[in-house]
This record gives structure tokens, C-alpha cells and sequence, in this order.
């Protein structure tokens, strides 16, 4: 059993911040969990939270972020909708986060095998599920490299790739539509990264080149 320093959060930088995602994320991959006493923790968090980082990912029940990346209660404010899309609600959480909690880090995470993604890729619409795929379909069109009849979710690489257009246009809307995100990244007390984990491996893998850090 392995065990994390305590956090200090208010001095925290942005890559810091992501370093602890990062080793986090490292010991799930290993299935060496770090030792938690969670009534001690929940005692400390009774009055306030002050998670250092604020996740948007999917809802997808295999991607949980506090197993993902190893962490406890009060560490990730942790945003979930189908498809990791941001939606206003999701972008209102995430400024909450930042601006009033002091989340350092924004991270969008996508994963391998997204059903919302894969049902973005055929164009799916039903109910209120349009209102997701909707949001996904910039993604579809960004991607350029695959030429129909291989444009559908049948297609694995199509879909992987959609994946990481979708994360990278998630993050573009993000900061694009939220003055709160803007400022906060400008005067660098904040940072944005993308990443995609896999299913299959337990690894996220961060995009490091699109990153504000
Ligand atoms: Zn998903």
C-alpha cells in the first residue's frame, strides 16, 4: 500500500497539479492504491473542500476519476456528463471550481470505446441523447484524415480519433465561452490539459502539446 504526502493545495502550480494526477493515476495502473483513513478524511472535510484539481469526463461507469487517478475524497470536483461534452452547466461547474474552491488544474478526459462518442460517429439521435451527440459533432467534422464508407463507429480508429478531436474541442469551448477560465489561466493561477484513458490499460495519457500550463 502506498501512501501520498498531504496536498498543499494553496501553493499549488498548475503542472504540480498535474504531477499528482499523473503519479495517481500510475499507482491505479500498478493496483498499488495509496492508504486512506476515509472517516479521518471526512472529518477534516465536514466545514470545506478544496479539491486541487476539477475533472470534466465521461459518465461512463468504468471511468471513475477518483479510481483513475487514486485520489480521496475532496481532492477532484469531478464533472461527468456522456461524452465529456460542456454543456453550460458543466463549464458553470468548472469555474465554480477554479474561481471559489481553487482547483489548479482543469482536465478534460475522454476514454477509448465511448459509447457517446461512437453514437456521435453514427450520427445517433433519440430523445435527449441528441442534445450530447449534438455537442460531438464538431468533433466528427474536425476529423478529416477518414473518407466515407469508414466514417462510423464500427470503425475503431475513427472513433479514437474523434475521441481526441472531441477533447481538444471541449477544452477550445471551454475557455472560449467562460471569461472566468480566460482570466484565471491568463494570470496563470489555473492550467487546461486534455487527455484520453484507456480501458484497456488503466493509463491516461495527457496531451501535453495543447496543454496551458
Ligand atoms: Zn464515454
Amino acid at each position: 500500500m502506498g501512501t501520498q504526502k498531504k496536498i498543499n493545495r494553496e501553493n499549488l502550480s498548475p503542472k504540480e497539479a498535474l504531477a499528482i494526477l499523473v503519479d495517481g493515476n500510475q499507482r491505479f495502473i500498478n493496483d498499488v492504491k495509496r492508504d486512506q483513513n476515509l472517516s479521518l478524511i471526512r472529518e477534516e472535510l465536514k466545514e470545506k473542500q478544496e479539491p486541487f484539481a476539477a475533472v470534466l469526463g465521461c459518465s461512463d461507469s468504468r471511468t471513475s476519476l477518483e479510481l483513475i487517478f487514486d485520489q480521496s475524497l475532496g481532492d477532484i470536483f469531478s464533472v461527468r456528463l456522456a461524452g465529456n461534452v460542456a454543456c453550460k452547466n458543466a463549464i458553470g461547474s468548472l469555474e465554480y471550481a477554479c474561481k471559489y474552491l481553487g482547483s489548479k488544474i482543469i482536465v478534460v478526459m475522454g476514454h477509448s470505446n465511448c459509447g457517446a462518442v461512437k453514437a456521435a460517429c453514427d450520427n445517433f439521435k433519440e430523445g435527449n441523447i441528441e442534445e450530447i451527440t449534438k455537442l460531438l459533432q464538431p468533433a466528427v467534422s474536425n476529423e478529416k484524415t477518414i473518407t466515407e464508407p469508414h466514417r462510423n463507429s464500427k470503425n475503431s480508429d475513427f472513433v479514437s480519433k474523434v475521441c481526441f478531436l472531441n477533447v481538444q474541442k471541449q477544452i477550445e469551448t471551454i475557455i472560449n465561452q467562460s471569461d472566468i477560465v480566460k482570466d484565471l489561466l491568463q494570470k496563470k493561477q489555473i492550467g487546461i490539459i486534455g487527455g484520453v484513458y484507456s480501458l484497456a490499460s488503466g493509463q491516461v495519457e495527457f496531451d501535453l502539446q495543447s496543454a496551458v500550463l
